[in-house]
């Protein structure tokens, strides 16, 4: 049987084409490349930086260096999109965290949260190291994907007929390469590939949902010490809303540490020099993290980051949009870090696109509708944490446009928190959706909506959500 590209497929998948080009060898490339691998003759991740091979921090991912938790929702998609993965984790000297028993977090009338096991497990471990375990787990699994290092993509070279994306051009060296493909998978994180094409070819630009944050982060590593509290392996400490936005995540990863990433909004951000960054830790609502951190021995300084706001390109209301082109991760939508989001919805996305690549596979679909179908799949992994960024408005300084109902949700997500600290079972459910293994829909059981309307009848819950 001939694959579109004219190659013989094999008895395992049908192939969809000759060769898939996958722009970025961060998180989202990664899983984009082995969500293409079993259908494509070939796999080329273009980067301009350098594969994750081992845990230095590149300058391609300059986040790298700030906590970063991975959602039982995401380790389930990179589980899926590359077997083993969770064990790569494992190996790397990951930290077994059990939702939510280990982990305490503190908001504004529950401090601390209740800590239950509610039977999820997550693994928490330092960004390369996450990036290392997958790059691993995927050239040990797909030896058809091959890593070009210092290819920075310039352009996306349309069609002759304009009408899709057939080759991907790009610097190595100071030389300009061409590389033809039949389908181009545009995980640049700022997605400039797909948009400079959009704009040149005369297509037409996604609208730009934005909620402006203006998070100010400031993390630096800890060893962690022999008198260490035994309650707790990792800490979340919000802020009180509306006016104080300071808070932090404290976090164990691999090698006996842990990595502490403060931050505040809208001008409130940690200073970034040592003894600045403790006494922001001391001044925040709570001092459980200061208490921890202000003895332990920090290795290395302390390094800053700055998020301007939270972004949705809306490619599924667009009318018109090229062939064999495929943004995900960032390139679609990028999430205030503070909720841990980012990496597990363009695991999740990746996870999308290997279902739509395996109905084409199997003659359900081809690859002309490719586009069409995955923004269609595309909003509802991204609803779910774009829900939780809006609410970034109970903070003043929050720009964008905040949903009509923004004060029913306020009202109706503080009653949910009441009832979860109540209820095991429910607090199970709210696990589920913060973890991305459920849509928030899940929300709209009968059971949970009319106990909600419950508490918020009773007495309404004066604690406002973030
Ligand atoms: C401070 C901070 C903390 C965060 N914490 C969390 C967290 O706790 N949990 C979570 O899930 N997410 C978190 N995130 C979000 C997460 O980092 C991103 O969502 C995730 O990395 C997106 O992956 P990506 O592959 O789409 O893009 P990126 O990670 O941005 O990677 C893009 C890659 O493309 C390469 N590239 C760019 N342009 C080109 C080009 N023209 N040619 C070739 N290569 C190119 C870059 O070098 C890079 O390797 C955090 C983000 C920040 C800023």
């Amino acid at each position: 049987m001939m694959g579109r590209g004219g190659m013989t497929t094999t008895s395992k998948t049908k192939a969809v084409g000759q060769r898939a080009v996958v722009i970025g060898a961060s998180i989202g490339g990664l899983a984009a490349a082995a969500a293409a691998a079993p259908f494509f003759e070939s796999v080329v991740v273009l980067e301009r930086d350098r594969a994750p091979t081992d845990t230095s921090h590149r300058p391609g991912t300059p986040q790298s260096r700030h906590a970063h938790a991975l959602l039982v929702g995401g380790l389930m998609a990179l589980d899926a999109l590359m077997p083993g993965f969770e064990a790569g984790l494992v190996a790397e000297g990951a930290v077994l965290l059990r939702s939510n028993i280990d982990f305490r977090g503190e908001r504004m009338g529950y401090d601390p949260f209740p800590q239950r096991d509610v039977g999820m497990r997550s693994r928490a471990l330092s960004r390369p190291a996450i990036d290392r375990a997958a790059w691993k787990c995927l050239t040990s699994s797909f030896p058809n994907v091959e890593f070009r290092d210092g290819c920075r993509v310039t352009h996306l070279v349309p069609s002759p007929d304009g009408s899709a994306v057939a080759a991907v051009r790009y610097q190595r060296d100071g030389k300009d390469e061409t590389l033809a493909s039949d389908l181009v998978v545009d995980a640049s994180g700022r997605g400039a590939p797909t948009v400079g094409f959009l704009q040149e070819a005369g297509f037409p630009a996604p609208e730009e949902e934005i909620i402006g944050v203006d998070q100010g982060y400031a993390s630096c590593l800890f060893e962690i010490p022999g008198d260490a509290p035994s309650d707790w392996k990792s800490v979340l400490t919000f802020g009180a809303p509306p006016n104080d936005s300071r808070g932090g995540l404290l976090m164990p990863i691999e090698g006996n540490r842990w990595i502490v990433s403060l931050g505040g909004r809208h001008g409130q951000a940690p200073p970034g020099d040592l003894e600045g960054y403790l006494a922001f830790a001391q001044s925040m609502r709570t001092q459980t993290i200061y208490q921890a951190i202000r003895g332990a021995k920090p290795e290395g300084g302390v390094v800053r980051y700055g998020f301007r706001e939270n972004a949705w390109r809306h490619f599924e209301r667009l009318e018109r949009f090229p062939r064999g082109l495929i943004p995900l991760g960032d390139a679609v939508c990028r999430f205030n870090p503070v909720y841990g989001q980012g990496m597990s919805v363009a695991a999740q996305e990746a996870h999308l696109l290997k279902r739509l690549l395996s109905d084409i596979a199997a003659g359900r679909a081809d690859l002309i509708g490719l586009s069409k179908s995955y923004f269609a799949g595309v909003p509802e992994l991204i609803e779910t944490p774009w829900n939780v960024a809006n609410f970034d408005f109970v903070f003043p300084g929050t720009r964008g446009q905040p949903p009509a109902d923004l004060a029913f949700r306020l009202q109706f997500s503080a009653a949910l928190i009441k009832l979860v600290a109540e209820d095991p079972a429910v607090h199970k459910l709210n696990s589920e959706v913060q973890h991305l293994v459920k849509r928030r829909s899940a929300y709209r059981d009968e059971g949970v909506i009319q106990r909600v309307m419950e508490v918020l009848n009773s007495a309404r819950p004066a604690v406002p959500a973030e």
